[in-house]
């Protein structure tokens, strides 16, 4: 497998897959460019070399054909921004006659960007002559959007099939396996992994897939509540999954047999009504009054969990711990994340990953204070599970 340093850009055309699946407003402006920051430094190392680039994504979810709001024009003013000024040209079609012609008359040092790949169908399909007409935009090929390498779609998988040799990861793919893979295989101690979120249910997968890797595995959020009924506990009307009680049981042990110490709330912040404005108190965990609810981690808890994550030496954080959108339960997930931040500090390597954990680290500024923030929450999980995602398989063969 070439390694994105070592492939000499100069006088070639690089087909890259970027995702700049990015959040518009009603005026069509990018509310959050992070994606967009995230994929300059492979942009710009190309065009430095002596290459050009022609660019492609999708954008929403079209339905049937070109949508405007989902135009990947809306993108430009801000892709120009972090390209240093170097204008951007459009083509509003990613395989017709015009977007062809449009690359072929790329020279060095200039960059292309194609209308939203979705407005074909052909795209989710992993169509291989679609495919095969993005190709032709390209001497080399560079998967750069991870956000997307579990999907095998044409432009992330299938299209590296027609280049056996110069096909690549670009440096965001590069650093999102190496920031996982020191997780999942660091020699440093002690590992722990912070898994939060709503359910048990869509986690699961990942805190058995992560107990063989771990030393301390952190349940908060909207799931530790299953855990601590499955315990005996009496959680009020808290979030539950009484059909996951078994499986929770069933992780404690697994956990237990491994040496893994899992970390419960021993007491909540809880709510006599899902409302920003409800009354609140504080209670342990396991002995939720009825008619109130847990909605974030008790006092005791933070300190806790502050403790032991600045503590450890490398630390994964996946899912708030608490419900984080409403201020009055928003303080686990914030000295959680501050706790990460001090950890980093003290040396540790933290990787944030998953939607609501990064929205967290974001909201509160403290995303650059972390080692690394994944840019794909789903593809990050699956790669943690251990399953060979299609559009790392497709480059590394
Ligand atoms: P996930 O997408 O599974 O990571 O879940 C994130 C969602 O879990 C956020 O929208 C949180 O508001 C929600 N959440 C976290 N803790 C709780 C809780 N104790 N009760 C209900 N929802 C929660």
């Amino acid at each position: 497998m070439i390694r994105f340093d070592d492939y000499d850009f100069k006088g070639k055309k690089a087909l890259i897959r970027v995702d700049f699946n990015v959040p518009l407003n009603d005026k069509r402006e990018v509310t959050d460019d992070n994606r967009i920051r995230a994929a300059a430094p492979t942009i710009l190392k190309i065009l430095k070399d002596g290459g050009s680039v022609v660019l492609m994504s999708h954008l929403g979810r079209p339905k049937d054909g070109p949508e405007e709001k989902y135009s990947l024009k809306h993108v430009i003013p801000v892709l120009e921004k972090h390209l240093n000024g170097t204008s951007v040209k459009f083509v509003d079609d990613c395989v017709n006659d015009d977007a062809r012609k449009a690359s072929s008359q790329l020279k060095a040092g200039e960059v292309l960007l194609l209308e939203n790949l979705r407005f074909y169908k052909e795209e989710t399909a992993g169509d291989e002559f679609f495919a095969g007409q993005l190709a032709e935009h390209g001497d080399c090929y560079v998967n750069d959007a991870f956000g997307t390498a579990h999907r095998a779609h044409a432009s992330t998988t299938v299209v590296a099939n027609f280049f056996p040799k110069d096909k690549m990861f670009g440096y965001l793919i590069e650093g999102e396996i190496e920031s996982i893979d020191k997780v999942l295989h660091s020699k440093e101690k002690p590992v722990l992994a912070i898994i939060g979120g709503a359910k048990v249910s869509s986690k699961i997968t990942i805190l058995e897939s992560l107990l063989p890797n771990v030393d301390h595995l952190i349940i908060g959020g909207g799931m530790a509540y299953t855990f601590v009924k499955a315990k005996g506990g009496t959680i009020g009307n808290s979030l539950v999954e009484d059909d996951y009680l078994e499986t929770a049981l069933s992780l404690l042990k697994k956990a237990e047999a491994k040496g893994v110490q899992i970390h419960l709330p021993s007491d909540t912040r809880i709510a006599d009504d899902f409302r920003e404005d409800a009354s609140t108190d504080v209670c342990p965990t396991n002995a939720i009054p009825d008619g109130w609810m847990g909605l974030d981690i008790g006092p005791d808890t933070i300190t806790a969990f502050v403790e032991l994550i600045t503590k450890c030496k490398i630390i994964l954080w996946n899912g708030p711990m608490g419900v984080f959108e409403m201020d009055a339960f928003a303080k686990g997930t914030i000295d959680v994340a501050n706790a990460l931040v001090t950890a980093t500090e003290k040396g540790a390597f933290t990787l944030v990953g998953g939607g609501d954990s990064v929205a967290a680290v974001n909201k509160y500024k403290l995303a650059d204070k972390v080692s690394y923030v994944s840019t794909g929450g789903g593809a990050m999980l699956e790669y943690l599970e251990g399953i060979e995602l299609p559009g790392i398989a497709a480059i590394r063969g």
